[in-house]
């Protein structure tokens, strides 16, 4: 694995962003901002299972001033998701918004960026330039407002990763010249919290996208593959582009885009952070894929284990396997785990056996070890 790129650090509320700062996790919420009620009840949800940064639509006014009343119900940080109307990004502002994301393909006047810029700055909130895709300004249209649709505006013409000929205007320097356009107008205005994003859906352009920015500026990415699909499809797409670009020592926060509730948006960042030894939150589940040596249904009490530890916060990986001969072998790094047997089951410890108990218990007895593990845990720390 790469050394982590060196990145400027910027402050998201209480969440440093860049720098030595531990990856964060990102999600958005999916209820209508003008909703509070609804809005604050998900982003309570996404506070449970440890997102650390939440973005919000802001589709008009009314979403922009209700983010007032959201902030004050709510402890993590939100961002403010702009789109066309710089207003909306003033209004935003005004609500007391911890961050904003601008889009440099829809909201392309020079001048309306400078008054976001201005106000941002006098509230010492950093600004997301979030390239996407799907909202490119048509080619030969950055910083130019107007323009032609983008049905007719060649972006979809132009070759992605690895099909451009030498020389050839691609779909990354398209994207990375887009970022370019605003990083200058922010810099010009000597603003420096900023924060990029580059995504595609392709998983390819996006990577090289990327790596493309990150040797260009210094300021944090905020990595993310759009539209990425359901949530069982969308977390292996992401966790292919994502995970390539952080193994490469690329991206200081991410955000998996789902088709599904948001909470599972923040499960398969913090599995994708936990696959690279990034960060550890929360319950890491070892399950055993089960074979024809199975004594129990394995996949049903890996998934019952799954739903029961995996709000809990606590650093610690449990194993569930299914069979004892293999099982606590295979599982050696667990720190609790379960190996079923006929009619009985093993309980282990980093591979040695602490405990037999009976098939019918074996759920209860695993957590009651779980939470042996956890007493203990809160025990040795306090004593240090
Ligand atoms: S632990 Fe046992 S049941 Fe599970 S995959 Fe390995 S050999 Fe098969």
């Amino acid at each position: 694995m790469k050394p982590r790129r060196v990145s400027k650090p910027i402050w998201v509320g209480p969440v440093k962003i860049g720098g030595d700062a531990p990856i964060s996790v990102q999600s958005m919420t999916k209820t209508d901002t003008r909703d509070v009620q609804a809005t604050v009840r998900q982003i309570k949800e996404l506070e449970e299972v440890g997102c650390d940064i939440v973005r919000c639509a802001v589709p008009d006014l009314e979403a922009a001033r209700a983010l007032a009343d959201i902030k004050r119900q709510v402890k993590i940080p939100i961002i403010a998701d702009i789109h066309f109307h710089h207003h909306l990004a003033l209004e935003a502002i005004k609500s007391g918004v911890d961050g904003l994301r601008l889009n440099p393909g829809n909201l392309r006047d020079a001048d309306k960026v400078r008054s976001v810029v201005k106000a941002a700055k006098e509230r010492g909130i950093p600004i997301r330039i979030g390239v996407n895709f799907g909202s490119l300004p048509p080619v030969g249209g950055i910083g130019k407002s107007g323009g032609l649709s983008r049905v007719y505006d060649m972006v979809n013409r132009l070759p992605k990763a690895g099909e451009a000929k030498p020389g050839e205007y691609s779909v990354v320097d398209h994207m990375v010249a887009t970022a370019l356009w605003e990083i200058q107008i922010l810099e010009d205005m000597d603003f420096d919290n900023i924060k990029i994003s580059l995504k595609a859906f392709d998983v390819p352009t996006t990577i090289e996208a990327y790596r493309r920015i990150a040797r260009m500026v210094p300021y944090p990415l905020h990595l993310g593959i759009t539209e990425a699909g359901t949530v069982k499809a969308g977390s292996i797409r992401s966790a292919v582009g994502l995970g390539y670009l952080l193994y490469e020592g690329i991206g200081d926060t991410i955000r998996v885009s789902l088709s599904g509730d948001p909470r599972e948006e923040v499960f398969a960042g913090y599995e994708i952070l936990k696959a690279l030894n990034l960060r550890q939150k929360g319950v890491t589940l070892i399950a055993c894929p089960s074979c024809g040596r199975a004594d129990v249904d394995v996949v049903r009490l890996a998934n019952q284990v799954d739903e029961i530890i995996k709000g809990l916060n606590a650093n610690i990986r449990v194993a569930v396997m299914g069979c004892e001969v293999n099982g606590p072998g295979e599982a050696k790094d667990a720190d609790v785990g379960i190996a079923a047997g006929v009619g009985r089951a093993v309980i282990f410890r980093k591979g040695q056996k602490v405990r037999v108990v009976n098939a019918g218990e074996m759920l209860t007895a695993l957590l009651e070890e779980v939470e042996k593990l956890l007493q203990e845990q809160k025990a040795g720390s306090l004593g240090d």
